[in-house]
């Protein structure tokens, strides 16, 4: 509504600017030494770049060539210049692609009620996905620089909001919660969750666990319990984290409601499965570490690591075609047929449906190897992600079904003092 968005575009800085629209793709390059050492320099960095077949060529723009001799070099391929939100070179440290990409996240999740943010990092294995988003101690992603951020944010509410934290994963197509107790065990022989939607349409994982917490450690300390878990799995059995989508969730809630709601003589919001009496989710944001992109040649045809290949690839088609089909009604809104958006088709596009609906913002990380060896790996996520950046600011797809419940003056005082600008 006309509140949220004067208060979007309060304290808006230069880099705000990015903050209008709803779909943000950004690329960063992993570097090609990956100690962390220094790039060479000299005659030997000459000899390295020769490995690199990616390219910064502007804040906005990345070139890919094949390495001479290659096959794709030999049938004529010459390479491709892409440009999207903004293109980081290898050398970015954490805390500047966490400015411009996780943060205006976090301020919007501290501004905005009833928004669904996600950030999603896209790309094949070892391209730095998990550096982004979790990082090391030393080095931590944005996950953890926007735990911290959000938390200080809150400091400066007087209202009772509480802040909880889940973790799961979509492995071959199925939910598992990384935080359930009960669910220590080779993973695959827990009982997976559902997908279910609440009275207003928005959709949530039956049964996950959500745990209160309060402060950027004790979250962390839960990535760090979740993440555990997986890895253990890992040695356990015949199954590699990076085969799996993994999402990591912050989901703010407003306390004290009952007395209010009544007053106002409110329908009360169809809250969603996690949801308590007396409380209203404000906002959620998640972090996503997506399956490793590379297709199935690569990791093998057989067994198990087929049926993951046809899993990974199926979700990450379908989101693919969510993402056409939003850009088509987005040019089609005025007249035309619209198109159904496939958002059901996979466990990932149902789950991150209102965020990418228009309900809060969605920013793709696509991490990139600029090892040539990769090259045709790495054409095809560039190719694939230019198509996300064609939509630009997505208007709502589809009507919701019902209009979101008028915000409490308990929120709109949280809406107003989040506002303020963050420093
Ligand atoms: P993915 O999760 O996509 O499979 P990782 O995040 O595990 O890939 O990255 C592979 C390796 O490269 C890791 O050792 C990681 O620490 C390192 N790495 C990735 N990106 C960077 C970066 N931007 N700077 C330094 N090291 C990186
Ligand atoms: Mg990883």
């Amino acid at each position: 509504g006309g509140l949220a968005r004067s208060m979007a575009f309060a304290g808006a800085g230069i880099d705000d600017e990015l903050e209008l629209k709803k779909l943000q793709v950004f690329v960063r390059i992993r570097p090609s030494v990956t100690s962390g050492a220094p790039a060479p320099k000299g005659a030997f960095a000459a000899d390295l770049a020769r490995e690199n077949c990616v390219h910064a060529t502007s804040r906005h723009s990345i070139a890919i060539a094949p390495p001479e001799g290659s096959q794709a070099y030999k049938s004529g391929d010459r390479g491709q210049t892409y440009s999207f939100t903004r293109v980081f070179d290898r050398d970015t440290p954490q805390e500047e692609y966490y400015e411009s990409t996780a943060a205006p996240l976090v301020r919007d999740l501290l501004r905005n009620p009833a928004h669904n943010s996600a950030m999603l990092a896209y790309g094949i294995t070892a391209a730095g996905k998990t550096y982004t988003i979790e990082g090391t101690r030393e080095q931590p992603g944005v996950l953890p620089r926007a735990l911290v951020a959000v938390f200080q944010g809150l400091q400066s509410h007087v209202e009772p909001v509480v802040a909880r934290a889940a973790y799961y994963e979509v492995y071959n197509e199925q939910i598992y919660d990384l935080l359930d107790e009960q669910g220590v065990g080779p993973l695959g022989q827990r009982a997976p969750l559902r997908l279910k939607e609440d009275s207003l349409g928005r959709v949530f994982v039956a049964g996950l666990s959500e745990a209160e917490v309060a402060s950027a450690d004790e979250a962390l300390a839960l990535l760090r319990r979740g993440s555990r878990q997986r890895q253990r799995a890992e040695t356990g059995l015949n199954y590699s984290s990076s085969r799996s989508h993994s999402i990591f969730t912050i989901t703010l809630y407003q306390l004290g409601l009952d007395a209010q709601s009544s007053e106002e003589g409110s329908d009360g919001v169809g809250e969603e499965g996690g949801g308590r009496s007396g409380e209203e989710k404000l906002g959620r944001m998640s972090f996503v570490d997506l399956a490793g992109s590379e297709r199935a040649q690569r990791t093998g045809n057989v067994g198990v690591r087929l049926k993951e290949s046809v899993a990974i690839n199926s979700s990450l088609m379908t989101l693919g075609r969510c993402l056409e089909a939003l850009r088509w009604n987005q040019q089609h809104k005025n007249g035309g047929n619209l198109r159904v958006v496939p958002y059901r088709e996979s466990k990932v596009t149902h789950l991150f449906r209102d965020a990418l609906h228009g309900w809060g913002q969605v920013v793709l990380s696509v991490n990139v190897s600029p090892v040539a060896r990769d090259y045709d790996e790495t054409a095809h996520v560039l190719k694939y992600a230019a198509l996300a950046t064609q939509i630009g600011t997505i208007q709502q797809a589809e009507a919701p079904r019902r209009t979101i419940k008028a915000v409490s003056p308990a929120i709109r005082k949280v809406k107003r003092k989040a506002a303020l600008p963050p420093e």
